[in-house]
């Protein structure tokens, strides 16, 4: 604080194009665009003029207030044991994902073939890679994401028909969004069939008729049903005379040995199933985008839909789910295969490292997949248990936020969704915020 009696700050504030001339400010100019570079520099003005800053001051002050990149979405770390967090944007991309999007992020043959220099079928090797990753599929098509998959079905198939659907299987996703009324505001009307814990081949049978579209059978990804209930598989709804669209949410493509439960698209295929709509940023762990896949004709029908064009999915999404596909397994994937003893080994020499400095121990954790399925299976994971009062200052990190959960009264860092790399981050950020001795302290 300068103190206003040496000093009139606002004699002494420097000019605004005299700051923004400093070399530093320029660089972050071309970098982060002018108007955010002229932002920071007018508040720090301000501040000077204030008397808060010294005139001396003003430039590296800016030069310390400048956003780090042009978005303000920050990278956090996600160490709450929630593996797919939609909160914290679902799967994070593999390395071999996040280089493809480097490479098609320019000027890339998306859509064009290079031999001939003509027009190609857009996104073509990210389809093949998917073809190829689930060879029960006549074809595949990929959109925005698992809801304009569904979109694209009932529009393309149901538009002023029915859809045969079981009342247990009326499911809302998230944020209010009901699969219900995504399908009924897109001109299709919902046969409602058996009853919220039960039902059987027969209810189907009698509902459907002439105006049938398609029989719709929903994973319940969010949620479980227990006690009296029955519901139909897919193996018993293929034997009625009218397609069966499974949405099996998680985007799992083949059976997992870790969630037994749920649905995969091979398996739903191989079950009879005609088509299969999944997310690709659940348990895939891709890119955000609607994978459908299933008989030729209809997804041939699916993708030459006008409606397809308004839910057609960019070079990157397209990149970087083949990426994906095939390149090494995604961060999802290893997540979930990787044992509850190598995760405790790594929260002791993580806690070691904090514990002559904070209160810091390794406790054993119950992880979930989150929003992306198996609503009840507990991961057997470890987790680094910490004040709990560290919960908001390691979220506000400027350096790095870290996102933990708060569970009787201790702040749990759990390492289930954490890149054993990324532990150095973890380290680093709760020392930082442990050394602040402004912290509230509630004990
Ligand atoms: C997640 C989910 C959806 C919606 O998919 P988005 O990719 O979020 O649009 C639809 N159905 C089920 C069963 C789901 O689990």
């Amino acid at each position: 604080m300068t103190d206003p009696h040496v000093t009139d700050p606002r004699r002494a504030t420097p000019r605004a194009d005299a700051v923004l001339a400093d070399p530093r400010l320029q660089e972050a100019a071309r970098r982060l665009g002018t108007a955010a570079v002229k932002r920071v520099v007018a508040t720090t003005l301000d501040r000077c003029r204030a008397g808060e800053i010294a005139p001396g001051d003003v430039v590296p002050q800016a030069v310390a207030d400048l956003p780090r990149h042009a978005t303000a979405l920050r990278r956090v770390v996600n160490a709450t044991g929630v593996v797919v967090h939609t909160n914290l944007g679902r799967a994070p991309l593999s390395a071999a994902a996040v280089e493809a999007l480097g490479v098609v992020a320019g000027t890339t043959d998306v859509e064009l073939d290079l031999a001939t220099g003509r027009r190609a079928r857009r996104g073509r090797s990210a389809m093949a890679a998917l073809a190829a990753a689930v060879p029960d599929a006549g074809a595949v098509h990929v959109v925005n994401n698992g809801a304009a998959a569904l979109a694209l079905v009932t529009c393309a198939l149901a538009s002023g028909r029915e859809i045969v659907v079981a009342r247990g299987e009326l499911v809302e996703i998230g944020d209010g969004f009901r699969i219900p009324e995504l399908l009924e505001s897109l001109g299709a009307r919902l046969r409602e069939v058996g009853t919220t814990n039960r039902v059987r081949l027969a209810d189907y049978a009698a509902a459907v008729g002439e105006r049938t579209a398609f029989v719709l059978k929903v994973h319940p990804s969010n949620f479980v049903v227990s006690g009296f209930t029955s519901s139909v598989a897919i193996s018993e709804l293929a034997s009625l005379p009218v397609p069966v669209v499974a949405d099996i949410g998680s985007g799992l493509l083949t059976p997992h040995p870790r969630l037994p439960d749920e649905p995969s698209a091979a398996s739903a295929l191989r079950a009879g199933a005609d088509l299969v709509t999944a997310s690709g940023d659940k348990l895939l762990g891709g890119p955000q985008c609607g994978l459908m896949l299933g008989r030729a004709d209809l997804v041939e029908a699916l993708r030459r839909h006008p409606f397809a064009r308004a839910l057609r999915v960019d070079k990157l999404t397209l990149a970087a789910l083949e990426a994906t596909l095939t390149g090494p397994p995604a961060p999802v994937v290893t997540a979930l295969s990787t044992s509850p003893a190598v995760l405790l080994e790594r929260a002791e020499a993580v806690a070691a490292r904090l514990s002559p400095t904070v209160d810091a121990a390794a406790v054993p954790s119950r992880a979930a997949v989150g929003g992306g399925g198996a609503p009840e299976v507990a991961l057997p994971s470890a987790a680094v248990s910490l004040p709990a009062h560290l919960a908001g200052p390691l979220r506000l990190d400027p350096d790095q936020p870290v996102m933990g959960r708060v569970e009787r009264g201790r702040l749990l860092l759990d390492l289930i969704a954490v890149p054993a790399e990324d532990d150095a981050l973890l380290v680093d950020a709760v020392l930082r915020v442990a050394s602040h001795r402004d912290l509230p302290d509630p004990a």
